[in-house]
C-alpha cells in the first residue's frame, strides 16, 4: 500500500477525552472514528488488525475441530422469552420492534438462537459432541461505555457454544476451549491468565476469565506470581484427548489466581508465601463456561443417548473480544513514541520510508524494494509521500509498524538501506534483498 494512497487520518493533538493509552493511540494513528457513544467506525488500518486478529481466532478454533458459522445480529424476542432471559437480562439489551410490531433485539449474546438450531437438527448422542461458534457484533448497553473499543457497546466477539451428551464430555469441551484460548492468546503476544469467576447473567456453575495485565485495566486481580511462568510456548496438546486437555486446565487452574469477584483474602494468604502473592490491574479478554441444563431445559433440547433415553444436552459457551483485544494488545505493547504491534497482528509487516521522495535513484530503489517485499508475501507500506524525514520517522513510530526500511541517499550510494526494528530500535545497513529477506524469516518463519 503507498502511503500517498492510504486513508490514515492521523492526528496531531493527543485527543482529550481519551483516557486511556490504547484508545488515545487508536484515535491518533487513525485506526478508529467514534460514531456515536460506545460505537466505532474501524478505517482502514484498525480494520487491518481486527481482521488479523479475528483471523488468529478462527484458525485456533477450526484447528481444534470447531466449525465456524454465522447468526444474525437481530434476533427473534420469542426465543429469549422461552429461556426466562427476556426478561432477566434488564437494560443492557437493546430491544427493537419491527413494522408488525414484533418485539426484536440486538443479540448481545446467542445461546437460545444456537440452542433453537440444534435442538432442530440433532436427535441422537451420534451427532455430539458439536462445538459451534462465530464471530459477529454483538450489542450491549452499557451504561458507562468508555476506554475506546474496550467497553464499547457495539463489539465484535468470537462467541462459541458446546453440545454434549453428558457432564464428562462437556468438560472435555470446557478444558480444550481453554487450551484453544491460551494457544490463542500467546500468539497475539498476550500473557492471559485464566481466572476463576462468576457465571453473571450467562449462568451456571463453572466458569473462567481470562486476564491481561495492564495498569489502566477494569479488574483488580490477586495471583501467585508462579501462574507469570507457565507457557503452552507452541506445544502440542492433543485436544481430542481428555487427559491431555484436563492436564493443561490442572496446571493453569492450581496457582492462585482471582477476580475481585471471587478474591478470598483469607484463602490467598494461606495458599501463597508472600513473596508470591501478587495483586494488579488487568483487562478481561475471553471468558467460558459450563452451564450444564441451564438452557437445553427450558428450551426442550433433548437427545437420545446410548441406553435409549431422550436426555437434555450438557452445553457451554465461550467468549473473546475480539475488538477489545486490539486495544488489549495495545496496552500490553506501546512506547512513549507509539504503538508496538507483535508481528502477529500488526497491519502492515513493514513500513518503507523514502527519504528522498522526487529523487530518480531513492524513488527507484524504493519502488523496487515494495515491489520485493510483496512478492516476498510482506503486506508492506511504502511512505511515498513529499514530506521530510522526521514526520515520516514519527508515523511510522506511531503506527508501530514492526520493521522499517529506510532508503535514503547516502547508504544507498554503497547499495545499502537501513532496517529497523520498532520493538528494539535496533538500526542494521544491509543490502536491500538482505534487508527483506530478515523481515520475512522474522514474520514468516523459515
Ligand atoms: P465485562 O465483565 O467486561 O463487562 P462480560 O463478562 O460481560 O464482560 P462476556 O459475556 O464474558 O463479557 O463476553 C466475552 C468477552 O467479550 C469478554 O471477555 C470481553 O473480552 C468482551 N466484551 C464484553 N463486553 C464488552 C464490551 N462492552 N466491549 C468490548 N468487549 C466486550
Ligand atoms: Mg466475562
Amino acid at each position: 500500500m503507498r502511503m500517498s494512497r492510504y486513508f490514515l487520518p492521523i492526528l496531531k493533538e493527543t485527543p482529550a477525552d481519551a483516557q486511556i493509552v490504547s484508545h488515545r493511540l487508536m484515535l491518533r494513528s487513525g485506526m478508529i472514528r467514534q460514531a456515536s457513544a460506545g460505537i466505532y467506525s474501524w478505517l482502514p488500518l484498525g480494520y487491518r488488525v481486527l481482521q488479523r486478529i479475528e483471523r488468529i481466532v478462527h484458525e485456533e478454533q477450526i484447528r481444534v475441530g470447531h466449525n465456524p458459522m454465522l447468526m444474525p445480529t437481530l434476533q427473534s424476542a420469542d426465543l429469549w422469552r422461552e429461556s426466562g432471559r427476556y426478561d432477566d437480562y434488564g437494560e443492557e439489551m437493546l430491544r427493537i420492534t419491527d413494522r408488525h410490531g414484533r418485539d426484536m433485539l440486538y443479540g448481545p449474546t446467542n445461546e437460545e438462537l444456537i440452542t433453537d438450531i440444534v435442538r432442530s437438527s440433532v436427535q441422537s448422542y451420534r451427532d455430539l459432541p458439536l462445538t459451534l461458534y462465530h464471530v459477529q457484533w454483538k450489542f450491549r448497553d452499557e451504561v458507562r461505555p468508555r476506554f475506546g473499543v474496550m467497553r464499547g457497546r457495539e463489539f465484535l466477539m468470537k462467541d462459541g457454544y458446546n453440545f454434549d451428551v453428558d457432564r464428562e464430555s462437556a468438560i472435555h469441551a470446557y478444558n480444550r476451549h481453554m487450551v484453544s484460548y491460551l494457544r490463542t492468546y500467546e500468539r497475539m503476544g498476550l500473557k492471559a491468565i485464566p481466572m476463576r469467576a462468576e457465571t453473571g447473567p450467562i449462568g451456571g456453575d463453572h466458569s473462567h476469565e481470562f486476564l491481561v495485565l495492564a495498569e489502566t485495566g477494569e479488574s483488580a486481580v490477586f495471583f501467585d506470581s508462579r501462574i507469570l511462568d507457565l507457557s503452552l510456548g507452541g506445544r502440542d496438546v492433543d485436544t481430542d484427548s481428555s487427559e491431555d486437555c484436563a492436564a493443561v486446565f490442572e496446571a493453569w487452574t492450581a496457582p492462585y489466581a482471582r477476580t475481585d469477584e471471587t478474591h478470598d483474602p483469607a484463602k490467598f494468604e494461606a495458599a501463597v508465601p508472600e513473596d508470591r502473592r501478587m495483586n494488579s490491574r488487568a483487562i478481561e479478554v475471553g471468558q467460558i463456561f459450563y452451564f450444564g441444563t441451564k438452557y437445553s431445559e427450558p428450551m426442550d433440547a433433548r437427545v437420545v443417548n446410548e441406553d435409549g433415553d431422550r436426555v437434555f444436552v450438557h452445553m457451554g459457551s465461550h467468549g473473546i473480544g475480539v475488538s477489545r483485544l486490539a486495544g488489549a494488545i495495545i496496552e500490553a505493547s506501546h512506547d512513549e513514541r507509539g504503538i508496538v504491534w507483535p508481528e502477529s497482528v500488526a497491519p502492515f509487516h513493514l513500513g518503507i520510508v523514502n527519504l528522498k521522495q522526487g529523487d530518480g535513484d531513492t524513488d527507484s530503489a524504493s519502488e523496487r524494494i515494495f515491489a520485493r517485499a510483496g512478492a516476498a508475501g510482506l503486506d508492506a507500506l511504502y511512505d511515498d509521500r513529499n514530506e521530510r524525514a522526521g514526520p515520516k520517522f514519527a508515523t511510522m513510530d506511531l503506527i508501530g509498524l514492526p520493521w522499517r526500511i529506510t532508503v535514503g541517499p547516502r547508504c544507498l550510494r554503497a547499495g545499502m538501506v537501513e532496517l529497523t526494528c520498532r520493538r528494539t530500535g535496533e538500526t542494521d545497513e544491509l543490502e536491500p534483498d538482505a534487508a527483506i529477506e530478515r523481515v520475512r524469516l522474522s514474520c514468516h518463519g523459515p
